[in-house]
């Protein structure tokens, strides 16, 4: 059976127990575990399949506390590096009084990004795994070299890389070099996420169809394309499927696209998806996948945070009815 390879981000949020209050009046916090790449793992770990991260934690109590909480999730941490050189990443959040969010970010560098290709090893990767990342991670570091490194020796063994652009910017110094980081690593990938938010600064293209064709270069197979209560578009190089969402009480969306590609990756786990019969595999099986997909994004908005509020897959399931 293949398994979940998720490298990069793995960090706490910080979240203000108070809402519509500016960060630097927050009084109190709670602490969770996330970083996009993480919350993926969870969701697949959760829901059945196996799931490893490949980061770097810095050697303190927050790095002690991330390792401790992905156990509990289930997702396999001995490809987490500890360093004394830099510290665990961290993340500020501050509600607004609708709901929105804004984060300040502890990253300059952190451990996540002093990962070096030498530590990415080609022998962990089989044919039928497959490796998720996303585009926080491609800031100059040796991080970067870290997912170039990884990205090849899964595709080498005969895996699948999925790529979730997950826009972040206020990680960058000016947004171009976001964009060009974007577009560097979007023919490696076989299956890219985007979001709606997403798709015209990535394409730089008005029109939502011609968007989303010009994504289709070196490797893509396949864009899922989430539109968040509305649910998500499946789109092959020469067919569309469309989903609905499910309608549930959203009380925070934190980790809801993480959740959606979760359960998406999970799903091709067990159909046994790689490069060769994925086309064929989304073809025949999108509508079970995008369901479960749907369900296990909206899902995720009904509790608070991201791993925390992951559904089980029972739940899931229950949704679908
Ligand atoms: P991202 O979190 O990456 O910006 P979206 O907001 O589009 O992505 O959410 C991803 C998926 O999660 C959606 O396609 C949908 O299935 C589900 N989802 C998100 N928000 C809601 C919501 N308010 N109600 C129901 N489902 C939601």
């Amino acid at each position: 059976m293949g398994k979940l390879f998720s490298i990069g981000e793995v960090l706490i949020d910080f979240i203000p127990l108070q809402k519509g209050v500016a960060l630097k009046d927050v009084l109190a916090f709670e602490r969770a575990p996330g970083g996009a790449p993480a919350n993926v793992a969870a969701a697949v770990a959760k829901y059945g399949q196996e799931a490893a991260m490949i980061s770097k934690l810095g050697k303190d109590a927050f790095g002690d506390f991330l390792i401790e909480k992905l156990v509990e999730a289930g997702v396999e941490t001995d490809k987490i590096y500890r360093t004394g050189e830099a510290n665990t990443a961290l993340a500020f959040v501050s509600l607004k009084e609708n709901g929105e969010r804004d984060f300040s970010f502890y990253r300059n560098p952190s451990a996540d990004l002093l990962l070096s290709e030498e530590e990415v090893e080609s022998t962990w990767f089989q044919a039928g795994d497959i490796l998720h990342f996303c585009s926080v991670d491609l800031v100059e570091s040796p991080m970067k070299q870290a997912h170039k490194k990884a990205i090849a020796a899964v595709s080498a063994a005969g895996g699948l890389v999925s790529f979730d652009p997950n826009v972040r910017l206020p990680l960058w110094e000016n947004p171009e070099d976001c964009r060009k980081a974007i577009l560097e690593f979007l023919p490696a990938a076989d299956i890219v996420k985007v979001s709606d938010e997403e798709l015209n600064f990535i394409t730089g293209i008005q029109d939502e169809s011609d968007a989303i064709k010009s994504l289709f270069v070196g490797n893509v197979k396949a864009v899922v394309y989430t539109k968040g209560a509305a649910g998500a578009d499946l789109i092959l190089r020469n067919q569309t499927f469309e989903s609905s969402g499910y309608a549930v009480e959203a009380v925070d969306t934190t980790g809801a696209g993480d959740a959606f590609i979760g359960g998406f990756l999970y799903q091709l786990l067990e159909l046994r998806a790689n490069p060769e019969n994925i086309v064929e595999v989304l073809r025949n099986h999108q509508a079970s996948i995008l369901q479960f997909a749907n369900a296990s994004g909206a899902l995720t908005t009904t509790g608070k945070g991201a791993i925390s509020a992951l559904p089980t897959k029972g739940e899931v399931e229950e949704l679908i009815g």
